[in-house]
This record gives structure tokens, sequence and C-alpha cells, in this order.
């Protein structure tokens, strides 16, 4: 079938979700559907969605949604897709802010879809923070996930663009625990990653410069306006970055403390504290 002549490695459970949602049911009911003729309606919807999917783009933008931490979030194109690897980052901060009580004040910088912040607001729930974003249609896809999982009262989405002077005065901080998941990719990599990456997700949340180190000097460089004295960093890291990552949050004033591994066993949160 297309998928498969497409390359795609999971095409039978993917067929099975644009099935699902071409239709507008839900997995379950689809199955419990068993054998049932699909209405030409729901046939054509499915082969508009199946070529998108043929054409590389991500399931995640298809359907709209993706499960991270176990919450569903909203996706759109103006957002990167939440990814596995980041929820390490919600395992260290589960493990180093070990009173889940506290009234933490927290800052995401490049919140995106808002997967970082609005899962810590979940898992902390008398903690409030702020999400930075310089994209207006991510905020808008972050503000509509802190609605649905009913943390809006606590978390405040704004506009702000670290390429910027003086953004990080505007945010409010200092604030307990700083988090980010910043674009550290390669710029001259990111055309050799998988399609789905390097045509359809956004530029600005892959992009780290030449070195892929850029959003990690500037956030290193404004670390007494974001993270107050005893406060705490931690920061998604791309594969093989952690010695210089380190150097550079270290030159900051920053102690760095430790590593978190991946499921594939690569370093992929640094946390540092002031
Ligand atoms: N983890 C993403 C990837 O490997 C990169 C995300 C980022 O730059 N923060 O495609």
């Amino acid at each position: 079938m297309a998928l498969t002549a497409a390359g795609i490695d999971n095409a039978r459970f993917e067929a099975r979700l644009l099935l699902a949602e071409a239709a507008g049911l839900s997995v379950a009911q689809l199955i419990a559907h068993g054998t049932d003729a699909a209405p030409p309606a729901v046939a054509a919807t499915l082969r508009g969605l199946a070529a998108r999917r043929v054409g590389r783009e991500p399931m995640a933008y298809i359907l709209g949604e993706r499960e991270f931490w176990g919450l569903p979030f909203k996706v759109s194109p103006a957002v990167l897709v939440p990814r596995p690897d980041s929820e390490t980052l919600i395992e260290a901060a589960l493990a180093l802010l070990a009173d889940r009580t506290k009234p933490w004040r927290m800052v995401d910088l490049g919140t995106g879809s808002g997967c970082l912040l609005l899962t810590l607001l979940r898992e902390f729930p008398n903690a409030s923070g702020v999400g930075m974003d310089a994209s207006a249609d991510a905020l808008a896809v972050a503000q509509a996930n802190a609605g649905a999982l009913g943390v809006a009262g606590r978390a405040e989405l704004v506009l702000g663009d670290w390429r910027q002077p003086g953004w990080a005065e505007r945010l409010g901080g200092p604030f307990d625990l700083v988090v980010s998941n910043p674009p550290y990719i390669e710029v001259g990599a990111i055309d050799g990653l998988m399609a789905e990456v390097s045509r359809f997700e956004p530029r600005l949340a892959l992009d780290g410069g030449p070195d892929g180190l850029v959003a990690y000097r500037t956030i290193a460089a404004e670390a007494a306006n974001l993270v107050t004295k005893g406060g705490r960093l931690l920061v998604e890291i791309g594969q093989g970055q952690m010695p210089e990552i380190t150097s550079i949050f270290a030159s900051a004033g920053l102690a760095v403390e430790a590593s978190f591994k991946d499921l594939g066993g690569i370093p992929r949160v640094m946390s540092a504290k002031y």
C-alpha cells in the first residue's frame, strides 16, 4: 500500500490512525466497526490524509495532536512535535525538585506547544510559570493546550525573542526553575535530517546556528535575569553537546550538576544550579 511503498516504517499502525481520523472515530470504535465498508466520503478523506503522509508530513501535524508525558497536546506546523526524548527533562525536574507542593516559579524559553511548561504545571500543582516564544502562532497553540489541560490560570504565555536585546529582563524573573528545549541543530545539518523534520518542522525550533550552540550562549548570558540564586536550569541538549554546553554554562557562573540520559542512552538534559 501507499505508505509502505513510501518507505514509512509503521505503515499499518499509521494507516489505522489515519482511517480513524478520516472516519471521525477513535481507534477502538474503528476496530468495533470491524469489516464495515468505509462510506465514500471517508474513503476520499482518507486518500487525502494518506497523500499528505506519503509526502512525509509528520503524523502529529496530520492528526493535530501528539501525546507527551501521557497528556494530549494539540500541535500545528508552528510548533516542534513533542518528542519522547524531551520527557527526560520532566523526569529530571521531578528528581531534582523533590517538593512537589512548593509554589515554584518557572519559565520555559521557546515553549512551542507548551509541552514542557504545561506538563510541569500539571506535576507541580502550586507552581506557576511563564512560557516565552518568538512565534505568535506557537503561543496560540500553547494557550489552547494550557486551557485544555486545566493550567491556564498558572501559565502566562508571552511573545519574546532571545535575538532581541532586553528579552530576559521583560520576563519578570528570576525564576526558581528555567527550562528550555532550544534549537540545537547545526544549521548545515538540518537538510540532512529526516524529511519529516527538515521539510515540515519550524526552522526557528531547530536552527542552532553554525555550531548548534547559539541559543545556549544567549540563555547563559542572561543567567542573572533568569535564575534565582540557588535556582536551577534544565536544558535539552543534542547528541555529543554536553562538554561544550557544560563549559558555556560554567563560564556564566552556573554549577553544572548532572546530565540525564534519554531512552536511547544519550545525555539529553543538562542540569545546573545558580
Ligand atoms: N530533537 C530534535 C531533533 O533531533 C531537535 C530539537 C531541537 O533542536 N531542540 O530533530
